[in-house]
């Protein structure tokens, strides 16, 4: 089957639009995602922000694409999830840009940032590059808000899952993503990646770096601890201490929040209530940036909040 024809009554995510995202009538239409049937892609290129079995020594070599499915009004990628920001590239440009990203950095992974909506041309990439030799592990950098279907089909093209699993709460879900479906969704996600790949592979090796599995991210959110501990707990209890976690604290008032405890970045204390929860329950392979070293990033040179106009987003 020609992937391609998934852009057809596009039901890619759960959002399942329905749109005819490649021509229908001379006329191509555009679902919640804001993407048609062209990849678009803000940038390619080594990051040394990921947990130390993704960066390893030499970094991830990640493809951030322009758009997303969850659109989160907190979002600290809204440059390109939401504004935009971006360029269209033929698939042939975007496995040059790979290869000439591997060459040069000799990163560890290729690490495609929010895919979803673009996955049957990532499909065409991770085929391409095996063809051409590059067998480094494949990174799906995913929101949680993946339908199962989906992930079958993906299942072939991927090496290591990193989904967040953002709330346990479904209206701050509906509030902030406009999907109050998510805590479900997204467990029946991490459901499947486990199924397919297992957990982070280099946790139960003890590998420096990580060729397979799943590492469930969890960014916390100001004034929403509750939500965070709830998380924690459901996803104890769905996968037991066996799973690994990451705790982030990067978060960051990118714009003004209708929420307003959302206008400040987290503090210590709240770090630590989650931090605790997380060890209490039993998680044995925990990955954390304690907000005291988050907060010494100023805006303009964070690892953690690109600036998607600059050629370096992260300021290297
Ligand atoms: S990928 Fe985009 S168009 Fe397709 S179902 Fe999801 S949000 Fe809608």
């Amino acid at each position: 089957m020609d992937p391609l024809i998934l852009y057809r009554k596009c039901s890619l995510c759960p959002r399942k639009c329905g749109v005819s995202r490649s021509k229908k009538n001379g006329k191509k239409q555009t679902g919640f995602c804001g993407e048609q049937d062209q990849i678009r892609v803000a940038h390619v290129g080594p990051h040394f922000g990921e947990e130390p079995p993704i960066t390893g020594k030499r970094g991830s070599g990640m493809i951030f694409f322009t758009g997303c499915t969850l659109r989160c009004s907190f979002c600290q990628n809204h440059q390109i999830s939401q504004g935009r920001l971006g360029r269209e590239m033929e698939l042939i440009e975007l496995v040059e840009s790979v290869f000439n990203m591997v060459t040069q950095y000799h990163v560890h992974n290729v690490n495609l940032v929010t895919p979803d909506h673009f996955l049957p041309h990532v499909f065409q990439l991770v085929s391409m590059m095996r063809k051409r030799g590059l067998d480094l592990p494949v990174v799906y950098n995913v929101s949680g808000y993946q339908s199962v279907d989906t992930l079958n089909l993906a299942e072939n093209f991927a090496d290591i899952y990193l989904p967040d699993y953002k709330y346990s709460d479904s209206s701050l879900a509906e509030r902030l993503s406009q999907c109050p479906d998510y805590p479900k969704i997204a467990l029946e996600a991490i459901v499947e990646m486990i199924r397919q790949k297992g957990v982070l592979d280099s946790c139960l090796s003890g590998s420096d770096l990580a060729k397979k599995g799943v590492l469930v991210r969890h960014l916390i959110l100001p004034g929403n601890v509750k939500n965070s501990i709830n998380a924690l707990t459901s996803l104890f209890v769905e996968f037991g201490g066996g799973l690994p976690v990451s705790l982030m604290s990067q978060y960051y008032p990118v714009f003004d929040q209708n929420d307003e405890t959302l206008n400040r970045s987290i503090t210590t204390e709240e770090f630590i209530k989650v931090y605790t929860h997380a060890q209490e329950l039993g998680f044995e392979w925990i990955f954390v940036q304690f907000p005291e070293k988050m907060h010494k990033h100023r805006r303009d040179i964070s690892p953690f909040l690109p600036d998607f106009r600059q050629t370096e987003p992260f300021g290297r």
